[in-house]
């Protein structure tokens, strides 16, 4: 018995094992949801393509979500193998790497624009895709969101996407109460930095690890399995009166003034 049996969940933003997506993959499959996944391009679906496979998966589809095309086909494709869903995972964002140093006022129009769509327009526009599908679940439906604390603060080198996250995050509360009348949660959870392909993008992100891991009350960074036990919580109905929450999952850092 476990506590997503039956559920049907979609898994944005597997790119490799290291994946915060990952993580909560195998954790959601393990409570005894079946899983859909996506993978973006053909370099990616190598990697991503028998790793869901090793969770018994069958529905792997490219997506873009800078596509419109290619999003419609993955809910195409869910509505006709399932008929519903209960659960969406968006573990998914990108700006360039040259945005991730130096000066946030040095951001370029387009690095700005391509880091809006890709890390918060594009929680927009899956949800508008989900939704009819998500309707009339026997538990309720839940959407989470990856986020980060530099939405709230400034964070050396996070620059533009530290400003995406904000976006992101505001998306999630207005999200909520649309979809809430539906009873589809919507939700983010705010990682701690953790060792990632992603990550490898921000400038100097060992210092934010060492940061982290020196000061945070538990004394050590958050782990990908960390992220996933919280993402559980949040697909289960074990969180059916929560929506429009950001989780923390940093080890507790966010709660440090000076120390
Ligand atoms: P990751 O590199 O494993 O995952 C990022 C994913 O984004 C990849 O699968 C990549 O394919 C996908 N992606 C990028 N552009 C895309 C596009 N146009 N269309 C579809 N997918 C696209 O890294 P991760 O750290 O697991 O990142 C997952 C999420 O967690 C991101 O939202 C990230 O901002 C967030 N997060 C990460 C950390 C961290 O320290 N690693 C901390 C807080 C939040």
């Amino acid at each position: 018995m476990g506590l997503l049996d039956g559920k049907k969940g979609v898994i944005f933003g597997v790119a490799n094992d290291r994946s915060i997506a990952w993580a909560i993959a195998r954790k959601l499959r393990g409570e005894g949801a079946d899983l859909a996944f996506t993978y973006l391009g053909d370099a990616m679906e190598k990697r991503v393509r028998p790793l869901a496979e090793s969770l018994g998966s069958e529905i792997i589809l490219p997506c873009d979500v800078t596509i419109d095309a290619e999003m419609d086909a993955v809910f195409e494709v869910l509505g006709e193998e399932w008929g519903g869903l209960d659960i969406l995972v968006h573990s998914l964002a990108f700006a360039n790497k040259e945005e991730l140093k130096g000066d946030f006022a040095n951001t370029s129009r387009e690095g700005f624009a391509l880091a809006m769509d890709v890390s918060a327009f594009s929680l927009v526009a899956l949800s508008q895709r989900a939704r009819p599908l998500m309707q009339g679940r026997e538990d309720g439906a839940s959407i989470m969101a990856m986020t980060y604390y530099g939405a709230e603060k400034v964070v050396k080198n996070y620059n533009v996407m530290g400003v995406a996250k904000a976006a992101l995050e505001a998306s999630v509360t207005y999200l909520a109460e649309d979809l809430g009348k539906e009873n589809i949660r919507v939700n983010s959870i705010s990682p701690g930095p953790i060792k990632t392909l992603a990550a490898m993008g921000i400038s100097d992100f060992k210092a934010m690890l060492d940061e982290v891991s020196g000061r945070a009350p538990l004394r050590r960074n958050a782990t990908q399995d960390d992220v996933a036990g919280t993402a559980v919580y949040l697909a289960s109905s074990l969180s059916s009166g929560v929506t429009g929450e950001n989780i923390y999952v940093d080890c507790g850092y966010n709660i440090l003034g000076i120390s």
